[in-house]
């Protein structure tokens, strides 16, 4: 996978992404991250990008040429036109589904916005999907281009270890993920469940899809519509009191 972020913050996106399991995949290659710096592209001495919003208004809005010639000299020299994402508090919220699906891109082309956005007419010629982190207004389109490529980064094959396998995680199936618990086996009088201590496979997979089951219906109902889950599941839960057992929350 190849991240291309068009963005005034370089920086930013390298040392944001550079650490941890992102930046070890990065070192072996399974991804590569390149920063383009939109201002190198403002066509002016002073690499001024943005200009006051026609009709008024508070703020500056990111002009249309200098982004869409860093686009254009982006795309000659990758020699093809990937799929570019604007980030944006007006798009699609972003999911793990999504996350899944973009992972299948060979290439990809971040567009951050700043200051009150960017002008209309470059985002028509040029975006292909819109996507917001979620209903809130950030200065930048930075932190939210790596919050998709570290959640994108994840399902690539070969960027988790083992250990770190995505498999079973929150939203897979839509159900969010059973407690997890560490050593030692007792913390400040509280003890690890029991059934996990056990040795025994099978009750240790079933009590975790059941916390599975009760978690995503106290935290997150909403899911349960759409969660994969069999009949008996389904019953089993209907006839589950939550209000019997707080420690689910
Ligand atoms: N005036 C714009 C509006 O009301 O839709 C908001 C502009 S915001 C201050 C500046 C930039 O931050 C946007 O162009 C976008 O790239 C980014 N941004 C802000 N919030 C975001 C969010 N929730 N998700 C994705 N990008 C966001």
């Amino acid at each position: 996978m190849n991240y291309h972020v068009l963005t005034l913050f370089p920086e930013m996106i390298l040392q944001g992404l550079g650490t941890s399991i992102i930046g070890r995949a990065i070192q072996k290659g399974i991804l590569s991250l390149e920063a383009v710096n939109i201002r190198d592209y403002a066509g002016n001495k002073h690499g001024k990008v943005d200009d006051y919003p026609y009709g008024g208004g508070a703020g500056m809005v990111m002009q249309a040429e200098p982004i869409y010639s860093a686009y254009e000299a982006l795309c000659q020299k990758i020699g093809k036109k990937p799929r570019v994402i604007y980030l944006t508090p007006q798009g699609e919220i972003f999911s793990q589904q999504m996350a899944r699906e973009l992972a299948g891109e060979e290439e990809l082309i971040f567009l951050c916005g700043h200051y009150e956005g960017v002008d209309e007419r470059v985002l028509e010629e040029i975006v292909t999907d819109q996507i917001s982190i979620g209903d809130y207004v950030l200065t930048g389109g930075e932190l939210p281009a790596m919050v998709l490529m570290d959640a994108i980064s994840r399902m690539v094959p070969g960027v988790l270890s083992n250990e770190a396998s995505g498999v079973g995680e929150s939203f897979q199936g839509n159900l969010l993920e059973y407690p997890q618990y560490s050593r030692p086996e007792e913390w400040r009088g509280k003890k690890v469940p029991e059934v996990l201590l056990s040795g025994h496979h099978a009750n240790v997979e079933k009590w975790r899809r059941e916390q599975s089951l009760l978690r995503t219906a106290a935290r997150r109902p909403d899911l349960l519509k759409v969660a994969e889950m069999t009949e008996k599941e389904k019953m089993w839960l209907a006839a589950f009191d939550l209000s019997d057992h707080p420690q689910v929350f």
